[in-house]
């Protein structure tokens, strides 16, 4: 059932989870499904974290935060942990350009086209590509090797930053990874992309979420709206339930879907765990943030076809730390085309959304007039970028509007407004989590591979396997 913002809790649960990003959803779902009593308590007014949307005008235009593109995994999790009908509305972008001094690119973003940009376009030997290609696969997360993506381009491409360029830039502008994160990231990520290209939500995040939401409920699933959850209780040691508007609510096992950090140190208490476990917590390094500006064009107003997603940059070289300044030289613009992306709302509006990642500090920084220049500045820079893809563009522009970092930490309570959770180190310790307090659980974007949609639901499936165990075990006892 779906909890009204008044309506006390009084029952006990099997599965506590905190956060209804995909990884909180889709465990949510699965548990639900398979009988067990959950309840998803949600801080924000929507479900969806960060797979959002935001409405203008009454609902005449609407924008999507982060459906920019997701690899094809995505169906086989939908069909399989949500419904066929989900899984159904997962179509190919497939046309995604690069634009920079360097070079300009078209391409449906697979390994097959990649192979022959490189080998035609860039004049590496097919041998090296196909080599490349092949590490990238046989990479495993076991492995446990150090390398770096930096040396991974070395040892393939030295010499060559045109070639790192199109391969790492649309990952950096996908996670914030950099070239000194592990390689394994990068190979996982990049290669999980390469199998089919990159694939979106047809009919948009809002009509996805309002589906999920549809399924929670039929699978028994409790849902609380602006729940913000305060403090995971312990009780001898185990996850025993949540404090949330001043009151507590008793769990069996609680899955948190918050930030790693914020959950180990603020939700439940540095002295709950060992030494050890916390000096490691705060060691974690969280991921970068982003900035993003929404524009929505007139009624009636149709563009011709310039790409789903373009890459865009007028710096001359692929540099990561560029990618993230203040004064932005990169951003990505996805195009939603209303009949492709929006088939079930009549004569809707075509929307262009720039992304760009950027740093917290930077803008946090900043005096509210400062703040409020730099992001008149960020939007006159975005349109005039543009610009070079649609020369009339400003003339169809209704509404204009940007986010940053701040509006990020905001919505989402993610510290710093990291977009992608933590670096690497992250993954560990939220997958050992329960070993150090049993019956609490962590899903959601850490370690680069277990965010975006597909990283961040296949964790909330990893999680509901191990979260079911345990509570076969509390039978047992
Ligand atoms: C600008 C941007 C663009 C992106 N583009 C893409 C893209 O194109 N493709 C892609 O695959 N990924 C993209 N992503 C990343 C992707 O959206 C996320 O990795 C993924 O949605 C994260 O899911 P999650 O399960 O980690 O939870 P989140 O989305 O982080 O959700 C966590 C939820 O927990 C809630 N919460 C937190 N604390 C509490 C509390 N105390 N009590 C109750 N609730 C709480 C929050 O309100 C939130 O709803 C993008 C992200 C951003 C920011």
């Amino acid at each position: 059932m779906l909890y009204k913002i008044r309506d006390e809790i009084n029952k006990d649960y099997d599965v506590i989870i905190i956060g209804s990003g995909l990884a909180g959803m889709t465990a949510a779902n699965i548990l639900g499904r398979n009988g067990h009593q959950v309840l998803l308590l949600e801080s924000h007014n929507k479900l969806g974290g960060f797979a959002t949307w935001f409405y203008r005008e009454n609902r005449e235009h609407v924008f999507d935060i982060s459906l920019h593109g997701f690899p094809v995994g995505m169906i086989k999790t939908c069909r399989k942990y949500w419904s066929k009908e989900i899984a159904e509305c997962i179509v190919q972008l497939k046309d995604v350009r690069f634009v920079n001094p360097q070079f300009k690119v078209q391409t449906d973003f697979t390994k097959e086209h990649y192979t022959q940009v490189l080998t035609n376009q860039f004049n590496i030997p097919l041998e090296t590509v196909t080599a490349f290609f092949e590490y990238l696969a046989s990479m495993n997360f076991y492995d446990n090797s150090q390398l770096t993506n930096r040396e991974l381009f070395e040892k393939f491409f030295p010499g060559r930053n045109d070639v790192t360029r199109i391969l790492m830039e649309p990952i950096t502008y996908a996670n914030g990874s950099t070239l000194e994160d592990p390689a394994i990231t990068y190979g996982i990520v990049f290669s999980n992309f390469m199998s089919k290209g990159v694939y979106t939500f047809k009919g948009g995040t809002d009509y996805l979420i309002g589906m999920m939401k549809e399924e929670l409920l039929k699978n028994g699933v409790d849902i609380k709206l602006q729940a913000k959850v305060e403090k995971i209780s312990i009780e001898h040691g185990a996850a025993a339930g949540v404090i949330v508007d001043g009151k507590t609510v008793k769990g069996k096992s609680v899955l948190s879907n918050a930030n790693i950090r914020t959950t180990v140190l603020n939700m439940v208490g540095e002295e709950h765990f060992s030494k050890d476990y916390i000096e490691k917590t705060k060691a974690v390094r969280l991921n970068s943030s982003s900035c993003q500006v929404y524009m929505g064009l007139k009624k009636g107003v149709k563009i011709p076809h310039i790409g789903d997603l373009i890459f865009t940059s007028s710096y001359p070289t692929y540099d990561p730390a560029k990618l993230l300044d203040i004064k932005v030289t990169s951003r990505t613009f996805s195009i939603y085309y209303p009949e492709e992306t929006r088939p079930q709302v009549p004569e809707g509006r075509v929307a262009i959304v720039s992304s760009t990642n950027c740093l917290y500090d930077d803008w946090k920084k900043l005096s509210p007039e400062e703040y409020e220049n730099e992001k008149k500045t960020m939007i006159e820079e975005t349109i005039h970028g543009l610009e070079a893809f649609l020369p009339s563009i400003r003339d169809s522009l209704e509404i204009i509007e940007a986010a940053t970092p701040l509006t990020v930490e905001r919505y989402t309570l993610h510290p710093k407004g990291t977009s992608f959770g933590t670096k690497f180190e992250g993954l560990d310790i939220s997958m050992n989590l329960h070993k150090n307090i049993p019956g609490l659980f962590h899903a959601g974007s850490v370690g680069i591979i277990m965010s975006g949609w597909l990283g961040a639901a296949n964790y909330g499936v990893i999680q509901s396997n191990a979260i079911e165990s345990y509570l076969g075990s509390l039978k047992g006892n």
